[in-house]
């Protein structure tokens, strides 16, 4: 057989229409059936392109002239959206985002999850998608005497001073732009990836949502942090409704953001913040959902799938610090909870306590090892959750629930690909797809989160 040339050639131009985004946001234009990825094209958009690169299968372009704008084209409202690159769909309008990401679960999981007629419910978006995120981790550097604060710009190691991030709670940006001031004004320096030296290499701000408490995290390269006890009397005085302070020892030579000693040297370990009717206690290094208002509605719909009457047993893959898990204990009868950090199952269980939740067991270990274990031990669950990486389940773990068969799997994803991949072999265990439900937990992010419900076709 004779190999396909690919039809365009680089550094040529062309007229196209978009015809789709990509999952990480450039338009996609095809030439005689080739398709070429463009960054910031629309789907419906006529515009000139110029051909930058071109492969086997597919090839790259440059946006040369929009002739016809998508009804769906905005002007970012961030000034440093391009050279940022944290968000990549503010050009496309929030509406236009959320048909976007609809689209984008229902084209997989027809392509990849062979499902016809598959239901994909609208995207559960924000009323107000700005300002969501609880975190900010924040890279700091030394520029003409002073400090900057903000982020790499994109494919470089140079740092672009940042004041405000319009995806941030303000709250962050505020205790971000304090200490650095703080910093700055105690001749602190900050950390040089180049030469190793320096002390402060970035600053995290984490916000209680609900309970308005903050937690500083300073990661620094060195133990030793000079003006300590000043800095702390500047940041508790200027910033009232911080908690707790910690610091983060990272002394490698590397882009890591943490290093493994991690000491409060001020105040609480823990900020606490709420999700629903569940507490959490949230340290430096716990992981902790950054959109908590989407995170409710991702966890209520997963409840809701898992339609619990209060006899069920049920098995949380993947369970983090437990959120999932205390959720539905407070509906089942017993949840048992299995994640790979053990300090996260720490969390966990703390979490557990704290709530009075008795009902939750936690463990230690890959979901794909240890459910299987505690099927051949007789724990057999009604319903499983699973809320994999971005990499999806282990085919183990998707083989020990077809041999469990519980009645419903409720399936949280991060990756509508993956969650694509999964279900297909699902189905072919004998399960049945019957809706899924993405919630828009990162705006203006081509990051899209879905839950889907499955159940046992007896007939299958
Ligand atoms: N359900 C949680 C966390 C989901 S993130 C929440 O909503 O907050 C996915 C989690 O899977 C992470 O905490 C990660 O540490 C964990 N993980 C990754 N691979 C795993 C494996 N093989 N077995 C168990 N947990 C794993």
């Amino acid at each position: 057989m004779t190999k396909l040339k690919p039809p365009v050639e680089k550094n040529t131009y062309y007229d196209v229409i978009f015809e789709d985004l990509t999952h990480d946001g450039s338009g996609v234009a095809k030439i005689k059936g080739f398709p070429i990825f463009v960054p910031n094209g629309l789907p419906s958009e006529k515009a000139k392109i110029k051909i930058t690169k071109v492969l086997k299968n597919y090839g790259f372009g440059r946006l040369i002239e929009l002739y016809e704008e998508s009804k769906f084209r905005v002007d970012a409202p961030c000034p440093i959206y391009k050279e940022c690159g944290g968000c990549q769909l503010q050009h496309l309008s929030y509406e236009g985002q959320l048909i976007a990401k609809q689209r984008q679960v229902q084209d997989v999981l027809t392509r990849i999850g062979k499902l016809q007629d598959i239901m994909v419910h609208p995207v559960l978006g924000m009323e107000n998608p700005w300002r969501y995120r609880n975190k900010a981790q924040v890279p700091v550097a030394d520029r003409e005497g002073g400090l900057v604060a903000g982020f790499y710009q994109q494919r470089s190691h140079q740092i672009i001073d940042m004041k405000s991030c319009l995806i941030q709670q303000e709250k962050n940006d505020l205790v971000v732009q304090t200490v650095k001031e703080i910093c700055e004004k105690y001749g602190i320096q900050a950390y040089n990836e180049k030469s190793n030296k320096g002390t402060i290499r970035h600053i995290m701000a984490r916000y209680g949502l609900v309970s308005g408490e903050i937690m500083v995290v300073l990661i620094t390269r060195t133990k030793d942090l000079p003006h300590k006890n000043k800095l702390i009397e500047d940041i508790t005085n200027q910033l009232p409704e911080v908690k707790s302070i910690v610091q983060n020892i990272n002394s490698k030579q590397t882009n890591v953001i943490f290093g493994n000693e991690t000491t409060v040297i001020w105040g609480e370990e823990y900020i606490y913040d709420n999700i629903g009717d569940i507490r959490f206690a949230i340290s430096a290094r716990s992981f902790y959902q950054v959109n908590p208002e989407q995170t409710k509605i991702l966890y209520e719909k997963a409840l809701e799938y898992a339609e619990l009457t209060g006899e069920e047993t049920v098995i949380d893959a993947y369970c983090g610090i437990g959120t999932i898990s205390l959720f539905l204990a407070q509906k089942a009868k017993k949840v048992y909870g299995v994640e790979i950090v053990p300090e996260a199952i720490e969390d966990a269980k703390r979490n557990a306590a704290l709530n009075k939740i008795n009902n939750a067991e936690f463990a230690v270990g890959e979901a794909e090892v240890v459910i299987p274990s505690w099927y051949k031990n007789g724990i057999e669950a009604d319903v499983i959750v699973v809320d994999p990486p971005r990499k999806g389940c282990d085919e183990a773990l998707l083989q020990t629930i077809l041999k469990m068969k519980p009645k419903k799997v409720v399936y949280v994803s991060c990756n509508p690909a993956t969650l694509a991949r999964d279900l297909r072999i699902l189905e072919d265990g004998g399960y049945q797809t019957v809706e899924v439900q993405p919630v828009d937990m990162f705006p203006h992010t081509v990051h899209c989160e879905a839950v889907a419900k499955l159940v046992f076709n007896s007939r299958g």
